[in-house]
């Protein structure tokens, strides 16, 4: 019997607000069989997120039980919350053959390399700091302290970006999303080199 081709794991990473979301977004509609993985966090939902939609919400109780029970493939604590990606849910997509991609943050991306090898590591990186600064001051789901907590970290970020198989600036959506969009498509039908 034929086995079912494994589908290809795609890391979406980058500092916040650099537009891995609306990224993330315009992939979903232009290739709806692409599969986005939906996150565990401990943060509270913002005005019309929906849980098991936009994150699985859980208490922070439970999210450590669930790092103890070994639950997750990627886990993080982010600007005080933590983040994970569900282990199980990822290998059963993959196994049957989806292409799945996560958008996580830099730190959750670089563990998902080290469990596994070829996942396909895409790094979002913004025009300059004041500009990712102007971004999240502007979409305004942040506090004031909650935007230079994000801040802060964005320089170490940037410093991982050479860790990542692909990086590709978001000056100018449009392109962007067309430099990712070829990224994807190539490495989908990329074909298995012999070994
Ligand atoms: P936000 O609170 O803005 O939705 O997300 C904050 C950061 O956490 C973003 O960089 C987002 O990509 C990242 N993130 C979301 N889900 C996960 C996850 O499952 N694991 C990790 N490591 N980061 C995540």
């Amino acid at each position: 019997m034929d086995q079912v081709k494994k589908g290809k794991l795609f890391v979406i990473s980058g500092p916040s607000g650099v537009g891995k979301g609306t990224l993330v977004n315009l992939l979903r509609t232009k290739y709806p069989e692409i599969i986005i993985s939906t996150s565990v966090t401990t943060r509270n939902p913002r005005p019309g997120e929906l849980s098991g939609i936009h994150y699985f919400f859980i208490k922070k109780e439970d999210f450590l039980f669930r790092i103890n029970q070994g639950n997750f493939l990627e886990w993080t604590e982010f600007a005080g919350n933590y983040y994970g990606t569900d282990k199980n849910i990822v290998e059963l997509t993959i196994e049957q053959g989806h292409n799945l991609l996560l958008e996580i943050d830099v730190k959750g991306a670089l563990q998902v390399k080290k469990h596994k090898s070829d996942a396909i590591l895409i790094f979002i990186e913004p025009p300059s700091i004041e500009e990712l600064k102007s971004r999240l001051f502007k979409r305004e789901t942040e506090s004031e302290q909650e935007i230079y907590e994000r801040l802060s970290i964005v320089k170490s970020e940037i410093d991982k970006k050479t860790e990542f198989n692909y990086c590709l600036l978001n000056d100018k959506l449009d392109r962007a999303f067309s430099d990712l969009e070829s990224i994807v498509l190539k490495e989908i039908n990329a074909t298995e080199s012999c070994k």
